[in-house]
């Protein structure tokens, strides 16, 4: 039976499991009497209570975000001033690093190493990048040539903060997903209402905490949290945001499209994605199958890119699946907090349920299980890393996002029909070529229908690089310049000067 180690946990994070239900709105804490158990995944045991905020609290904070932005100083700073502060925020990060970890690994059940150096990490780097763009919303000049005799103008585009942004993020990787949102709109000038998800909301709690700590004007950032159905769809429906920026499944996510357009709101939405890995006969497989492990089962294959659909030159297919599924087999499972965990628990147990329903439905259905039983004996939600063999590409496991450590694999005979198969799908989010032809890489990329190509690698984001997807994973983008831009308005100046 495996432990929970919760015994590791440092006393600062023991500090924060002791708060009361919460949350942050115009720079204060409110205390909120409903509640909701934060639990280990690992041991299926609560943590924690957070706050079950209601609408009440959503309108406050849609209300005090909208007063920072149109009386407070944030969207008049100098870009640099709010540059400073973003990195201050990054630095506070950087401090709490093993803190904040803790708190992902303890909601998540992802390993600590992941939490750690990914997650903290990334979300710094993420910090760093677009506090750059702060002073960078340039608009340009434009040659305007009116036909009217005498005359003469000039024009020109300026760039504007957008407003009061709404963001509602998963639970999979929370604090990287808040500062995927936060980061951007920040340097843009917004300001922002941000609601995790109720599996998930300690680590961003406690970046609220900090953000207080930075110095940031009152009501710039304000984090509630609460149900989805309750404080998120009150998010998505609220009149006063001028933007929703959301992740999370693609059902939900038409949800919040929908209450969005009733208010001519301008929505970003990251979804699902069921993303092919390719696996061409020529790639180097000391590197592809490590790789292809990594893809798929980092964070248990609770990542929106995750490459669960695995399609192999046939010349090659046995050995590279035997490899892999040896792979898998050997990964080593248990609570996120033990130093050597690879892979930690899935988040609840709805989730392990909807994944080992999927793996059975399979099995029951003559596709074969190349692994070891996906179940082990614990109180966390565990479910071991899983290669199944998959002929009929209609079958639900090859089609919908299961969200977890499984990957099904099918042989090909032809380019084209490796490049069919990864395209037959509703999702376009991601996708992963394991070549070492520069001929076939290059041909390949554009035919794939998706927003991001990995090529020998796994598909981890980097902050310059766009994020998101095409077809039911979405549209709009996270990251990279395209993102800052999302959370600016243009506006055309229009001078006669003769
Ligand atoms: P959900 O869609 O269930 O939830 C996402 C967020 O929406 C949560 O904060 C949730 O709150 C909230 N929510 C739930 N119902 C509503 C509603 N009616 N109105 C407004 N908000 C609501 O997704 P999961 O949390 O289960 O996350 C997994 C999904 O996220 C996967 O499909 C995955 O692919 C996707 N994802 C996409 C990424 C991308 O970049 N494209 C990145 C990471 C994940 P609560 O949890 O409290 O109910």
């Amino acid at each position: 039976m495996l432990q929970n180690n919760l015994g590791l946990l440092s006393a600062a994070t023991r500090t924060a499991l002791e708060q009361e239900p919460r949350v942050f709105i115009g720079g204060e804490w409110q205390t909120i009497s409903n509640s909701l158990p934060a639990v280990d995944p690992s041991s299926a045991t609560p943590v924690a209570r957070i706050a079950a905020a209601s609408a009440v609290q959503i309108d406050a904070a849609v209300r005090a975000a909208r007063t920072a932005f149109e009386t407070g100083p944030w969207p008049r700073m100098h870009g640099a001033e709010r540059e400073a502060l973003l990195r201050r925020l990054a630095d506070l990060i950087e401090r709490d690093r093993q803190t904040l970890a803790e708190l992902e690994v303890l909601d998540v059940g992802m390993p600590i190493w992941m939490a750690r150096d990914l997650n903290v990490g990334g979300a710094i780097g993420v910090l760093r990048y677009m506090a750059g763009f702060a002073g960078r919303a340039n608009g340009r000049t434009v040659q305007v040539g009116v036909p009217i005799p005498g005359s003469a103008f000039f024009g020109y585009t300026q760039k504007e903060a957008l407003g009061v942004v709404g963001a509602i993020i998963p639970w999979n990787v929370p604090l990287m997903m808040s500062v995927w949102k936060l980061a951007p709109a920040l340097a843009a000038g917004c300001t922002v209402v941000l609601k995790p998800s109720e599996e998930a909301s300690l680590s961003v709690l406690y970046l609220a905490g900090l953000v207080r700590e930075a110095g940031f004007p009152a009501g710039v950032v304000n984090v509630v949290t609460g149900t989805g159905p309750e404080a998120g769809a009150a998010l998505a429906a609220h009149p006063g945001l001028d933007k929703i920026t959301f992740t999370g499944s693609t059902r939900t996510g038409t949800q919040v499209a929908l209450a969005a357009a009733r208010n001519i709101t301008k929505a970003t939405l990251e979804l699902g994605g069921k993303s092919p890995q390719i696996l061409f006969a020529d790639a180097d497989l000391d590197q592809a199958i490590p790789g292809i492990a990594g893809s798929i089962f980092l964070n248990s294959g609770q990542v929106c890119v995750a490459g669960s659909r695995l399609y192999v030159d046939r010349r090659i297919y046995d050995e590279a699946v035997d490899r892999l599924a040896r792979h898998a087999d050997a990964m080593r499972l248990g609570p996120g907090l033990a130093p050597d965990t690879e892979l930690g628990p899935l988040v609840n147990a709805r989730q392990q349920q909807h994944v080992l329903g999927h793996l059975d439905a399979a099995q029951r259905a003559g596709d074969e299980l190349l692994t070891a039983d996906p179940r082990i004996d614990a109180a966390g939600f565990y479910v071991r890393p899983s290669v199944i063999a998959v002929a009929d590409q209609s079958a639900a496991i090859v089609r919908e996002e299961l969200f977890g450590p499984v990957i099904t694999a099918t042989p090909f005979d032809s380019v084209d029909e490796a490049v069919h198969m990864a395209n037959d799908t509703d999702y376009g989010l991601s996708a992963c070529l394991w070549t070492r032809d520069l001929a076939t890489m290059h041909a390949v990329v554009p035919r794939i229908r998706s927003g991001k190509v990995a090529v020998n690698t796994e598909p981890m984001p980097w902050q310059g690089l766009p994020e998101g997807g095409r077809g039911a994973s979405g549209y709009g983008r996270d990251l990279g310049e395209e993102s800052f831009e999302s959370f600016l308005e243009t506006k055309s100046v229009l001078v006669r000067y003769a």
